[in-house]
This record gives structure tokens, C-alpha cells and sequence, in this order.
């Protein structure tokens, strides 16, 4: 079987990210071609990777078997509307644009075609991104594989069963990178009102966080036990952790992330 070739549209940085780490992966240059209006950008592209690139977004669409939706979602409707009707015959439609449905792609596209939605984040930008991904029912077994394949460039996915699934996704891991900077902010803030110099208490605070992920990701016990073991009775961060508790930070992280999950479903 010959290599499935896989086009971009939209050429910004979730695109480049993905394909330098398709690159690093099995894919090869003569596999990837990508679209934009942006010719600086393509040219950047063309230098940096060795790939094809194009203005044409309809021919694009028409010559490969994956197609990678990675505009931003208020112009999605209208790049879909320009596509030719008859496509490659079997090709596969990811989209990356948060907040656009299935049903509403499979409107623009065509009711039959294979569409994987995907919710990646930021971190895939330096190749730690998660994504979820759900696969409408026109979806192949093997095409599932080939979007893991692309996904799994940058990070790791997951799959999901249901698409509402991804107004959750959206709230844990999509807008998650936020809730951690937001905490590592006020952490560095606190570190400095202790007495500490900013940029030791912002360094502290980094590799703490970076430390603790790494921990968690390699352990075989969950969160709450590897919590409970740096809590020794009456020490210093059993006084931190009673203190988050009075203020109530698991409802807080739960009202946060309802209200974005709600913003979600508006949204699509
Ligand atoms: P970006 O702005 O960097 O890239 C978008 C690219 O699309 C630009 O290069 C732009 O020139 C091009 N473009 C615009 N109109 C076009 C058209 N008509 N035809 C061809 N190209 C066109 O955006 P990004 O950060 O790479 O995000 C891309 C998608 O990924 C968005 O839909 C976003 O919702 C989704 N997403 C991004 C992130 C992220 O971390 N950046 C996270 C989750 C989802």
C-alpha cells in the first residue's frame, strides 16, 4: 500500500508543530503538503521542513487522503464551503478547530464523509500536547489508527465515545494548561511576598510543577496517595493542604470547570 498523503490547511502553529513532529515520526516530507493564503509562512514551511505547500486549498483537498482542518474556527465554514464536492474517494477530515461539531462539518462537507474531531492543547506546541479525539460513524478502523498516528506526533489521545465528550475534554485538558499557569503565577507571587527573589521563586515554582507532572505521570499510585505521602502529620505541607481545604479548592476547580465546559457547548 502506497503512504497516505496527509494536507494541512492552515499552515499557523498547531499545523507546524504537527508536522515537524510528524516528521520526526515515520512520515516523510513527500507525504505532507499544506495549504494557507499566507505565502511568507508556506515558504517558511517549505524551508524548514521540505514539504510542498500551496495557496490552493480546493486542490489540495482534492489530491489528499488526509485532510487536516487547522483554521481558526470563524473561518472554517467558509474554507469547507470552497472545497470541491468530489474529493479523494475514502479521504479522512480532521479537524483541530475547537467548537465546531461534527454534524456541522459533515453539513459543509458532505453528510458521508469520515470526519475525526480533534480538542488538542498548547503543550503540543513543544510536543507534550494531549488531544481528544471522536470519530463519526463514517470513520474506518484503519483511519482511526492513521489520526492516532498524526495526534500522537505531538503528545498523546485519547478516544472518546460520545462528542459531547469534548466540551469536557475542553475544560480538563484544552484550557487545563492555564488553570496550572495561573497557579504557578500566584505561587511565584507567594514565593516572592516569603522573601524570596522573583526569579528563584518563578524557577522554583517551574520545576516543581514539571517535577511533580513527571511523578505523577510514572507512578503507580494516583494523585490523592502520592499527596497523602508528602503530608507527614503536623508538618509543613499538611498546613498548606488544610488551608486549600478550608478555602475549598476542589469546589473551586469544579466551578471553574463547569463554567468552561458550559462556554463549550455554547460555543458548538
Ligand atoms: P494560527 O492562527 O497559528 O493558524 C491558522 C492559519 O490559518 C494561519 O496561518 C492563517 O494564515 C491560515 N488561514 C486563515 N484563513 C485561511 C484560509 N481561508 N485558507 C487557508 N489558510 C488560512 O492558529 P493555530 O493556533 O494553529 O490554531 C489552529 C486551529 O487549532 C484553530 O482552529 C484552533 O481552535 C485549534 N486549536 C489550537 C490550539 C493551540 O494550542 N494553538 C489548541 C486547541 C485547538
Amino acid at each position: 500500500m502506497t503512504a497516505p498523503t496527509i494536507g494541512f490547511i492552515g499552515a499557523g502553529n498547531m499545523a507546524t508543530s504537527l508536522i515537524g513532529g510528524m516528521l520526526q515520526q515515520s512520515f516523510k516530507p513527500n507525504q505532507v503538503i499544506a495549504s494557507d493564503h499566507n505565502s511568507e509562512q508556506l515558504g517558511r514551511l517549505n524551508r524548514q521542513f521540505g514539504i510542498r505547500t500551496s495557496t490552493d486549498n480546493a486542490q489540495l483537498a482534492s489530491e489528499c487522503d488526509v485532510l487536516v482542518l487547522a483554521v481558526k474556527p470563524q473561518v472554517l465554514q467558509a474554507v469547507c464551503r470552497e472545497l470541491p464536492a468530489q474529493r479523494k474517494p475514502g479521504q479522512l477530515v480532521i479537524s483541530i478547530a475547537a467548537g465546531i461539531a461534527c454534524s456541522s462539518l459533515a453539513e459543509w462537507l458532505g453528510a458521508a464523509t469520515a470526519i475525526v474531531r480533534c480538542m488538542p492543547n498548547t503543550p503540543a506546541l513543544r510536543g507534550q500536547g494531549v488531544s481528544g479525539l471522536y470519530a463519526s460513524a463514517a470513520v474506518s478502523a484503519e483511519q482511526k489508527l492513521l489520526s492516532e498516528k498524526i495526534m500522537n506526533a505531538v503528545g498523546i489521545s485519547l478516544w472518546l465515545d460520545q462528542e459531547a465528550q469534548i466540551d469536557a475534554v475542553t475544560a480538563v485538558s484544552g484550557s487545563g494548561p492555564a488553570y496550572f499557569f495561573y497557579l504557578m503565577e500566584a505561587m511565584t507571587n507567594a514565593g516572592e511576598q516569603l522573601g524570596l527573589p522573583r526569579d528563584i521563586a518563578e524557577r522554583l515554582t517551574l520545576f516543581t510543577a514539571l517535577g511533580a507532572a513527571d511523578m505523577a505521570v510514572h507512578s503507580d499510585v494516583d494523585t490523592a496517595e502520592l499527596r497523602r505521602r508528602v503530608c507527614s502529620p503536623n508538618g509543613t505541607t499538611e498546613q498548606a493542604i488544610n488551608s486549600f481545604s478550608r478555602d475549598d479548592l476542589p469546589g473551586m476547580v469544579a466551578r471553574a470547570m463547569q463554567a468552561a465546559a458550559a462556554r463549550s457547548a455554547e460555543l458548538s
